[in-house]
């Protein structure tokens, strides 16, 4: 019996209400992403110094860096998307498709093309883009259909309709 609430001004409200929450979140998003793009040379590169002077050996072995591996302080930047993540289920806030894509669903590691992940173009079975979590093997498909859109653009234009 009550009046109808619009959509868009439901949404406003929402981020009115919680502006501190989504700067939290804006944060720990941010901190994430630069943390998984600090490489391991930094800190390896440290430790050999300090090897070299009492053993050469060891420090040999460790100036040898495999590209391969997993960003330094990746297991904090997991940590972020983790808490970002709790944060948006806690309070029910709904994360952006681009920040949720951006994510790995298994390990939480953020997925950044070429350090943390790789991107794939796919003709098969469908054209899609597969971008591929490097420390947890996790495959993310994302359709690339012409005229295919995302629920937030096709919402956006219903309103515009009205
Ligand atoms: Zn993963």
């Amino acid at each position: 019996m009550g009046r109808k609430s619009d959509p868009v001004a439901k949404a406003k409200n929402a981020i009115a209400e919680n502006t501190q929450v989504y700067q939290r979140m804006n944060f720990l998003h941010q901190a994430a992403i630069l943390l998984a793009n600090i490489p391991k040379e930094a800190t390896t590169a440290e430790l050999a110094a300090k090897d070299h002077s009492t053993h050469p050996k060891s420090a040999v072995n460790s100036s040898r860096i495999d590209t391969t591996q997993e960003p330094a302080l990746s297991p904090l930047s997991r940590h972020y998307c983790n808490t970002m993540k709790q944060i948006s289920r806690k309070l029910v806030l709904r994360l952006d498709p681009n920040v949720k894509r951006s994510i790995c669903k298994t390990c939480e590691n953020i997925l950044i093309p070429s350090v943390t992940s790789s991107t794939r173009v796919k003709s098969r079975p469908q054209k899609n883009i597969t971008i591929t979590c490097r420390s947890c093997n996790t495959k993310k498909r994302l359709v690339s259909k012409r005229g295919h859109e995302l629920w937030t653009n096709k919402s956006k234009d219903k309103q515009v309709e009205r």
